[in-house]
This record gives structure tokens, sequence and C-alpha cells, in this order.
């Protein structure tokens, strides 16, 4: 299937949607290396793993919930890969490398009449996305290789 996806990347500018507002800032991974792979990937919120590389310590590898959106500034014809990690940082990381495994899927991409639905649809992504990450299944991905052998 199209899970697990191996995602490596330097933090960009997204577009300043305000997800920050709302309590969950998204680090934005460009996607041009990623295109073919993440083509027929459905948009929609994923959870998985990651680490931003000289940032988090080396062993340490947090949960994520990732989500696949359309990239307006391409009309839509190319994706976008946003990166929530469940881990509280005293500074932002643009430019730096985050390693990221997406592991599952939660849901569709959907359109939210309110900001309330949208916030708690956040709310239970995450933790869903949580419950699910700490079973033993899921736990094994925090010593996969891609984390240790990191370019
Ligand atoms: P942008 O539109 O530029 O992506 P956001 O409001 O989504 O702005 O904020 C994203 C930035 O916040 C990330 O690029 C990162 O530098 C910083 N950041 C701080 N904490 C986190 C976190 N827990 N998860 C993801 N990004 C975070
Ligand atoms: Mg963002």
């Amino acid at each position: 299937s199209m899970l697990p996806l191996f995602l490596r990347g330097k933090v960009i500018k997204g577009f300043g949607r305000g997800s920050k507002d709302l309590g969950c800032p998204t680090a934005n991974l460009p996607t041009e290396s990623y295109e073919a792979t993440i083509k027929d990937i459905p948009i929609g919120v994923f959870f998985g793993w990651a680490n931003v590389k000289g940032i988090d310590s080396e062993s340490v590898i947090h949960k994520m919930v990732m989500s696949v959106g359309w990239n307006p500034f391409y009309k839509n014809e190319k994706k976008t890969l946003e990166i929530h990690i469940l881990n509280r940082y005293d500074r932002d990381f643009y430019g730096e490398q985050v390693n990221a495994i997406a592991t599952g899927f939660i849901r569709p991409m959907c359109d939210f009449k309110s900001l309330e639905g949208l916030i708690k649809a956040i709310n239970d992504d995450i933790s869903y996305a949580s419950e699910q990450l700490d079973t033993a299944e899921q736990q094994l991905f925090k010593s996969h290789q891609f984390f240790s052998h990191c370019c």
C-alpha cells in the first residue's frame, strides 16, 4: 500500500493560514522530490513519527499528525505536506531538516463550516493519532533505521 511513507525535507514557509494561532503549527515540507510518491495518496490527515534534525536529540522520535492538501499556489495541481509534531518547541525551525514516517491514515480532507468545528477536528485527530501510536505495532517505527541513517 502507500504507507508507510518515508519523508525527509527542510522546513519551508507555509501560507501562514494561522495554524499557529489555532495552537497547531505545521512544519511544511517541500514536495518536489515526492511528487511521484504522493501523487496517488488521498488528501487528508495521517499520523506517524517525526524528528527535527539538530533540534530534537537523535534518539527522541515524536508523534506527529500530517495533513496532505492541495497547494493553491500551483492551482491545486500539486499537493502540500504539513506536519504538526506533538512536542512543544521553544522556537521556530524553518530551514531545519525533518525526518518523518507517515504510518497511518485518519480521515479524508474536509471543509469546516466553523472555526470551532475545525479546532475540534484537529483535537480529535491528535488524540486518535496519539492512541494509535501507543500500540506496539506503531512503536516499532521509532527504532526504524530510517531515523538513524540520516542524511
Ligand atoms: P507556516 O504557514 O509558515 O507553515 P505555521 O503557523 O504552520 O506557519 O507554523 C509552522 C512553523 O512553526 C514550523 O515551520 C516550525 O518552524 C514551527 N513549529 C513550532 N512548533 C512546532 C510543532 N510542534 N510542529 C510543527 N511546527 C512547529
Ligand atoms: Mg504550516
